[in-house]
């Protein structure tokens, strides 16, 4: 068990409190160790096996592998992380939480092999995943829930949470996922830790999402917005969202083809549009509130397997950044002081 005063000015990694100031360059929103197969899948075959000729298939979800989709082994997760660490990464956020089956404890063990502070989030993703359980739960039940995986530990370990999400919202947004945001609410003012929101996927859904953290008391400068690059194309929204004081997260970087296969209406961008985007942000004034990240959460993305991997920003990324015009200031604030900011406890 810890206090709010033993977080407070602190971080939070898989082990144990540290000085924010040792977290460096960070990934804000990955996923190590996770299942994000949809549960009504899990029993089903596990479809074609990786390949080189299936790869670019696969990334753009013509071919549908449950195998694809789930990540548990610790060796590879080191490896991968490894690769991280020695492009210039120092702290990586995973984020996979309730329903898709979370290792604190594999965590630990990849953060100690690789030298990786690694942050842990807490709560639920979207209801589909969600243990039927929860729909007899209420707000408070949530919120005492989350309380705990911050300041005693998550999903039966002692391992603690080093913020709030990526709470799961759908378009629409449905009444179990409402309740687990007003709980994550109640949590973050108990803890003085950040929320990371899973918005749903239609352009004004993010906005929705914070109406409704302002109404109930969220901090709105302790939020962070994920998956703007699947979200919002909008200039007008994407300039409406920033004005709450939310951080903003390109956190798709990486997957470079045009097609976004949740959601036909909208085009992805390619990693040069998604840092035109981000431009457009910092001339408005809103340089301190931009992260990024590359969502890993196939394993056809990951190196082993043939993608991007969790180094692409740090090797691909930064270079196109320079070449862009990114001062040194600009990467160090979206790469390091956003993050450390948000990832300190107040
Ligand atoms: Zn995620």
């Amino acid at each position: 068990m810890i206090t709010r005063d033993e977080l407070r000015g602190r971080a939070q990694t898989v082990l144990g409190v540290v000085d924010p100031a040792v977290l460096g360059s960070t990934l804000m929103h990955e996923h190590l160790l996770w299942n994000i197969c949809p549960p009504s899948r899990r029993d089903g075959p596990p479809g074609p096996d990786f390949s080189l000729e299936s790869n670019w298939e696969m990334c753009w979800s013509q071919i549908v592998a449950p195998h694809n989709l789930i990540q548990k082994d610790v060796p590879i997760a080191v490896e991968a992380v490894a690769e991280a660490v020695s492009a210039g990464c120092s702290t990586i956020v995973e984020l996979s939480i309730g329903g898709l089956e979370p290792d604190p404890v594999g965590l630990q063990q990849v953060s100690r092999e690789t030298g990786c502070h690694i942050v842990m989030g807490c709560g639920h993703y979207v209801e589909e995943y969600q243990d039927p359980a929860n729909h007899a739960r209420s707000v408070d039940s949530f919120a005492a829930e989350m309380v705990a995986q911050v300041q005693e530990g998550l999903w039966g370990t002692d391992v603690r949470a080093g913020l709030l999400g990526e709470i799961g919202c759908q378009s629409p947004w449905t009444e179990l996922e409402r309740r687990v945001m007003a709980g994550a609410i109640i949590a973050q003012q108990h803890t003085g830790a950040a929320l990371t929101i899973h918005p749903g996927r239609r352009q004004d859904q993010p906005q929705e999402v914070m109406d409704f953290c302002r109404e109930h008391g969220a901090d709105c400068s302790r939020v962070i917005m994920d998956h703007i690059d699947r979200t919002i194309s909008d200039e007008d929204a994407l300039f409406r969202l920033a004005d709450t004081g939310c951080v903003l997260e390109w956190d798709l970087f990486g997957q470079e083809s045009s097609l976004y296969a949740h959601n036909l209406e909208q085009d992805m961008p390619n990693d040069a549009g998604r840092l035109r985007d981000i431009r457009k942000l910092i001339q408005r004034g809103h340089l301190h509130q931009i992260v990024i990240s590359h969502d890993i959460c196939h394993r056809a993305h990951m190196t082993r397997f043939g993608g991007w991997g969790y180094a692409h920003i740090h090797k691909r990324v930064l270079p196109l950044m320079r070449r862009r015009g990114f001062t040194e200031a600009e990467i160090r604030a979206i790469l390091v002081d956003t993050p450390r900011r948000m990832l300190t406890f107040v």
